[in-house]
């Protein structure tokens, strides 16, 4: 994210926020959390402190948590869970509190040298990874689950989600959830240890993506694209340690691999969640293939090359692995910043509380003026902060904040409506009817599909010239508009539903040799992005290990791809049904029916199946339709670009 903004967000991970925080509670493009801090630190090999909630029964290790003593020999599981599930949810609550506040000053207070912070970040989810990855508890969440059928379902998803928190640490397995947490702090220092060079002279990742996006010599391209997979063969060792821990660890509570446990989260099994990936990239295919086209050409053009080649060279793209073409075209738009300048800072952040309050939502909590950190801080300051944006959760309660450092221009602007979208879908499922450990979004994905969503409604024309930011008769190339905004969105999908999807689920799931590893890699791009590399890379290279997701936030990089597609799913019922407006030309200001739709969707948190409530909200179900049809006048235009071309895919 140009540090954090909804739509270029999709793409680069932000290296410094990956390695800050791992929170459940703090969210920002493409950091989807867990439910809380999954590196977690190095677990201590002691037993866990924290308190058991422990039923009724004596003793015996394998005892069902007994009921009031009734003296019948039906044990009573709905009242045994509801007393587990008190006090498990209270004590979630208490660590992850600590959690979050000593995340929170690691984020928002770095006094460099001082490890203060990080010593009480580490403890604190030490903690929290003991407590619920515990033996005690592990025994007692099966032993309800064993007799579902006689709890509520709100009791049963509770358990559910308990122990799939479980699965991230069990103590059952203490000594291999050591080595896998030291085995992945080892990888992640190695990834942002390493020092890429480029003609000689060491440069920054950052600095890659620039020379990507703006080199226009062929050749210089091919080395800065080369100089970007360095990394790739010292990652080689950790990476197939890792994905043995991986395994192992969850395998101890019955997954039967890495890439299972993460699709179980979504409640489907590892073949449904694939068979849902490929679904939407078949779906996606055509526009694709003709987006595939006309780059192919227009590039060839740029590049001066001979001949069109039938598959995209890799260091053509303006992207180090090919997933965000954005950059290739350049819209003159409408010139906000100006606009938003002689507001004054204050501007972004208030406007987009009353944007969410046209819509029915409350008045921010005042706490979260209070103790949000929203501005840069003064050269002065004797201590930094982390400048990409995220929104925080701290005590599942209201104490809501965001970590900004807003400026008043387009950026910003767009951002703090994304980061607000977090902060009231918090706000909204934390209600009665949703316990603690349900408040979460529907699924991984509904989070960042809303906060985009809002960041993109804030910024189309009438939304604008509502407000008074624009003249409204301002005049943009719309078709320009829109060929931008599906290089950015659309080759995404394939990379992230195809190559990543598919890749991840044969190196944890279908056991891929070691030999194959690279293989593997270029034969799915070549497949789904129809992307090749400069010259053969063999074994010798580990091209997918350069994408800091394979290392450490493995197995779930289709969440993205979701995101996206539910993002467009929603907004067009919005546009459509609800305002009855042009998906490309839309207000949301002030509706109350739009606010509705929202608050319905975030309220229950993830206490209901998500499949069940985008089917009830918007008629249908998980589907690349609505993405497909916002880009179909582009269609026309692409098709009429590419008549005579030979088109490969
Ligand atoms: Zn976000």
């Amino acid at each position: 994210m140009g540090k954090l903004r909804g739509n270029s967000a999709k793409a680069g991970a932000p290296d410094a926020l990956r390695l800050l925080s791992r929170m459940k509670t703090h969210y920002s493009e493409f950091r989807f959390a867990r439910p809380w801090p999954v590196l977690a630190a190095l677990l201590t090999a002691c037993a866990p402190t924290a308190k058991i909630p422990v039923t009724t029964t004596p003793a015996a290790a394998n005892s069902a948590p007994a009921a009031q003593p009734s003296g019948s020999a039906q044990l009573d599981f709905k009242a045994a869970a509801e007393q587990f599930l008190t006090t498990y949810n209270q004590e979630y609550v208490r660590l992850y509190t600590q959690a979050s506040e000593a995340e929170w000053t690691s984020n928002t207070h770095i006094v460099p040298g001082d490890t203060t912070n990080a010593g009480r970040t580490a403890r604190a989810n030490e903690r929290m990874a003991a407590f619920a990855g515990s033996a005690a508890n592990i025994a007692q969440l099966r032993e309800l689950l064993a007799h579902k059928d006689q709890l509520t379902p709100l009791q049963v998803k509770q358990l559910e989600t308990a122990l799939y928190n479980a699965a991230n640490s069990p103590q059952t397995v203490a000594g291999l959830v050591k080595q896998r947490i030291k085995a992945e702090a080892a990888q992640t220092e190695k990834l942002y240890g390493f020092t890429y060079t480029y003609v000689g002279k060491p440069v920054t990742t950052n600095d890659l993506d620039e020379l990507l996006r703006t080199e226009t010599n062929p050749g210089k391209r091919q080395r800065i694209w080369e100089a970007s997979k360095e990394i790739g063969p010292t990652l080689k060792p950790g990476l197939l340690n890792l994905r043995d821990l991986r395994n192992q660890t969850v395998q101890a509570l019955g997954y039967p691999d890495f890439f299972s446990y993460q699709a179980s989260d979504y409640g489907l099994s590892r073949q449904e969640m694939m068979q849902l990936v490929r679904q939407l990239n078949d779906e996606l295919r055509p526009l694709y293939r003709e987006l595939h086209t006309y780059a192919r050409y227009e590039l060839a053009k740029k590049y001066h090359a001979q001949q069109v080649p039938d598959y995209l060279p890799a260091q053509w793209l303006p992207n180090r692995w090919g997933q965000d073409w954005g950059s290739l075209v350049t819209v003159k738009g409408l010139n906000l910043d100006a606009v938003l300048a002689k507001k004054g800072a204050n501007y972004p952040v208030k406007q987009a509380e009353r944007f969410y309050q046209s819509l029915g939502f409350p008045a921010l909590p005042a706490t979260f003026y209070e103790k949000s950190s929203l501005y840069p801080l003064p050269a002065t300051a004797s201590y930094k902060k982390n400048n990409h944006a995220s929104a925080w959760h701290l005590d599942l309660g209201q104490d809501v904040r965001s970590l900004m450092s807003v400026e008043p221009n387009t950026e910003w602007y767009e951002t703090t409506h994304h980061e607000l979208g977090h902060i009231y879908y918090y706000l909204t499922y934390t209600n009665p009817d949703v316990p603690p450990l349900l408040r979460q979004g529907a699924n991984r994905a509904y989070h960042e599909a809303i906060g985009s969503m809002m960041g993109l409604a804030a910024q189309q024309k009438p939304f604008l010239a509502g407000l008074g930011l624009i003249d409204p008769n301002t005049k943009t190339d719309q078709t320009q508009q829109l060929l931008k905004e599906a290089l950015q969105y659309v080759p995404f999908i394939p990379f992230a539903s195809g190559v990543m999807s598919e890749w991840e689920n044969a190196f944890y799931a279908e056991n891929l040799p070691a030999d194959q590893l690279n293989a593997k890699w270029w034969a799915l791009c070549k497949q789904y992005q129809g992307m090749v590399p400069p010259t053969a890379r063999g074994e010798n290279y580990l091209d997918p290990a350069t994408k800091t997701h394979i290392n450490d936030d493995p197995a779930q990089y289709y969440d993205y791809a979701l995101s996206y597609i539910i993002l467009f799913q929603l907004h067009d019922h919005i546009a459509r049904k609800i305002l009855h407006q042009d998906p490309h030309a839309t207000n949301y200001y002030g509706s109350r029916e739009v606010g509705q739709f929202l608050q319905d969707i975030m309220r229950p948190g993830s206490s209901r199946d998500w499949r069940t409530v985008l089917k009830e909200k918007t008629g249908e179900d998980l589907s690349a339709r609505a993405m497909v049809a916002y880009f179909e006048p582009l269609m026309v235009y692409l098709k009429a670009q590419n008549k005579g071309r030979k088109y490969t895919m």
